[in-house]
């Protein structure tokens, strides 16, 4: 949806792209890191109204992983 501009459940091509942040004092679509507020863009198909939600920056992406993916097996990495 995000690279094909294309709705995957009614294949509608008019997609709206919105950005997350602040807007008249509200925040919204935001994930929290503690230390960090992490903003994701929200891709709406105008037609059904399916939505997708991307974080388009990578070192936020890498913050993310840091924070909430657990190595399954520690032992892995010796
Ligand atoms: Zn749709």
């Amino acid at each position: 949806m995000k690279y094909n501009k294309c709705c995957p459940k009614c294949q509608s091509t008019e997609i709206a792209i919105i950005e997350g942040g602040t807007f008249k004092g509200n925040v919204y679509n935001t994930i929290s890191t503690g230390l960090n507020t992490i903003f994701l863009t929200r891709y709406l198909c105008t037609q059904c109204g399916f939505t997708e939600n991307y974080l388009d920056d990578v070192n936020d992406l890498k913050k993310l992983k840091d924070k909430f993916v657990r190595p399954s097996d520690s032992t892995d990495f010796v």
